[in-house]
Formats: C-alpha cells, structure tokens, sequence
C-alpha cells in the first residue's frame, strides 16, 4: 500500500506545486496587465524605450466565440458563420502622438473598453494594427510592451501582502525612498504613514482594508513606480465619495504628466483637456476633434455632452463636475 501512496502523495504534491506556480504566475501577469496566454514571437523586437506614440490602424475586432475553436475544425462553414459574434470594431483608425492625451467617449457598447484592451493585448485585433513605438504589440517582446504600457482601471486589484510588495509588482528593486516619492505623488503617502506598520501593513480581507479611492491611488502608485511611457485609464469613479474621487484626481493628473494617455472618460474636465476626442459608436469612430468643435458641431458628441456630461450634479457620479463652470 505504502508503494501506491507514496508515489500518489508525490504526486499530489506536485499538483500542488504547479497549482501555486500557475497561480503565482497569473497574479504577475494581472498586474502587469499582460495574459498569460499571449505568446512572444521568436523574432519578437524591443519597443524602444520611452516610446510615446500610439497608433491604431484600420483596426477591426470581434470577440472569439467560446466553440469557435472547435468548429473552426468542422467543414461545415455555416455553422462557424452562425456562432460567430458579431463584429466590435469596425475600421478603427487613429494616432496618439508621444505627451498627448487622447480621449475615448460613446455610448454604452460602443467599443471603449475593448480598444483600450487591444493595446496591452488582453485581445488581439482580428484585422489591421495597433503599434507602440512603431512596433505592432504582437511582433513586440512581452518585457518592452509591459515596461512601456500601464493601465489602470476601476477595479485594481491588490493582494493579501504589504504594501510594499504590492509595489514592487510593478518595480521589484524600488527603495523604500522611491515606494514614498510613489506614495506620496499618488495623494497617498500620509495614510500608509498613519499606519502602524506602514509600508509592511498587510492588506486585503484580513488585513487593512482600503476603501476603493484608496486603492486606486495605491495602484497608481504602483503605475508611479513603474514609469511607463503610454497610460490606458477608465476613470470612471462613480463608487467614490466626492473627497476621494477628489484624491484620485489628483493623483492621476500627477501619473499623467507626460505622458502619452488613452483615456476612457467620464468626467468633464478630462474631455475639455484632450488633445483630441474620438467619438465611438458601434465599433466605428464617428467624430473626432476638440471638445468646443465637436460641441459646436451638434453631433453625437453634442448630445451625448447634454446627456451624460452635463446633466449630473450628485456629488461622488462620474459626471459630477457636469455643473461646475
Ligand atoms: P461601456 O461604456 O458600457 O463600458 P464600451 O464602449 O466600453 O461600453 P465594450 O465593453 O468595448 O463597450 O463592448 C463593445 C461590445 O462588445 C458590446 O456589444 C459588448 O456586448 C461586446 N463584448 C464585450 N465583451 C465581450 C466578450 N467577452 N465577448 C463577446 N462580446 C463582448
């Protein structure tokens, strides 16, 4: 019996092994925001560094269906036809030059989410390019696309470890001097010194809890640390008080500085400062310009001005700036 399971425990052990160094693994590649599941090509080339420009081109995407895959190996071409979804981009086109913010608006489906994605490949484009650097990010190695892209969106995740090692994800050499200038360039620093542990404080559901403004400044500390060239950001806010919403503001105006920015925006004042909108609706840019034109212009922009950025005057909703002069 004991020859049977020993070679069983072994095994399970093993299991156990892989399990931690998959989950390990994931958990790398969530916070640098790339998939475990892309691939680096064997020619791939190194974005050069500091790369700032960012290019879409003619850019069409749909969405893998779950059993695409498995009928893709079937002859039978009406059935693949039948399951696939329908497309989500349909010839996106447009360039952020290096330092210049670009912001992304539209209703609801319109595609936002998913063109921010295509850049730090959570998809790939089904047809035409995204390029950083004049590199397409799928001839990119996987170190340069992560060193030059960082994302921040509404949900950043951190793990049940101190906030020092929650750092260090993004930049494992920092000292502790530049986890601070971090922490404090993300309107967070006096808190984490308010802590008894402070850098070593443990985090997450059984250790200190961070409200979700909080979190967010943590994790564009995090984006301070690592320094990247290009910044993706969904900003909205609606699950923060005006006062922490107010924080984060702050602390992203300091992220941004500099920076090439794709900004999915919500609020007011970041659409007035864009170097340029685009207008997405149905997976197409419909309009593209500065907010005054596209307002005088008195399209989609205009009225999706009157309805979503203008109307909302609660304290802590995204749009809450809507009514400040
Ligand atoms: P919102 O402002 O509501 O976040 P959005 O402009 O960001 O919308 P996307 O999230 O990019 O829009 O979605 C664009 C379209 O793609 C929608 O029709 C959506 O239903 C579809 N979609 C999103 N994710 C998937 C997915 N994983 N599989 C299939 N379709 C998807």
């Amino acid at each position: 019996l004991t020859r049977l399971y020993g070679p069983l425990t072994a095994l399970s052990n093993v299991r156990v092994d892989v399990m931690s160094a998959l989950v390990s693994f994931d958990r790398v590649f969530e916070v640098l925001d790339l998939k475990p599941g892309i691939e680096e090509k064997p020619d791939a080339v190194a974005i050069p560094a500091g790369s700032g420009r960012l290019e879409f081109r003619d850019v069409h995407f749909r969405y893998p269906s779950a059993d695409e895959v498995s009928l893709a190996t079937l002859e039978d071409v009406t059935a693949l036809d039948r399951t696939e979804n329908a497309p989500v981009l349909r010839g996106v086109d447009f360039t952020v030059e290096p330092g210049q913010m670009v912001a992304l608006v539209g209703p609801s489906g319109a595609g936002k989410s998913t063109t921010s994605m295509l850049v730090s490949r959570v998809y790939d484009v089904t047809e035409g390019a995204v390029r950083v650097g004049g590199v397409d990010v799928r001839d990119a190695t996987l170190e340069s696309l992560r060193d030059t892209i960082g994302v921040v969106t509404q949900d950043s995740h951190l793990f049940h470890e101190t906030i020092a090692e929650n750092l260090r994800y993004a930049r494992p050499e920092a000292t502790e001097e530049q986890m601070w200038e971090a922490l404090r360039g993300a309107q967070v620093a006096e808190l984490v010194r308010s802590l008894p542990e402070g850098l070593d404080t443990v985090v997450g559901e059984r250790g200190y809890r961070f409200s979700g403004g909080e979190k967010q400044r943590i994790a564009i500390a995090r984006l301070l640390l690592k320094h990247p060239s290009i910044v993706i950001l969904d900003e909205a806010t609606a699950h923060l008080d005006s006062e922490s919403e107010a924080a984060v503001q702050r602390a992203l105006t300091v992220a941004l500085e500099g920076r090439t920015a794709l900004v999915i925006a919500h609020r007011l004042s970041t659409v007035r400062d864009a170097d340029q909108i685009l207008v997405l609706d149905d997976g197409r840019i419909v309009e593209r310009g500065r907010h005054s034109e596209l307002v005088t212009a008195g399209g989609l922009y205009a009225e999706l001005y009157r309805t979503q950025f203008a109307v909302s005057d609660s304290p802590g909703m995204p749009y809450a700036e809507a009514t400040e002069q």
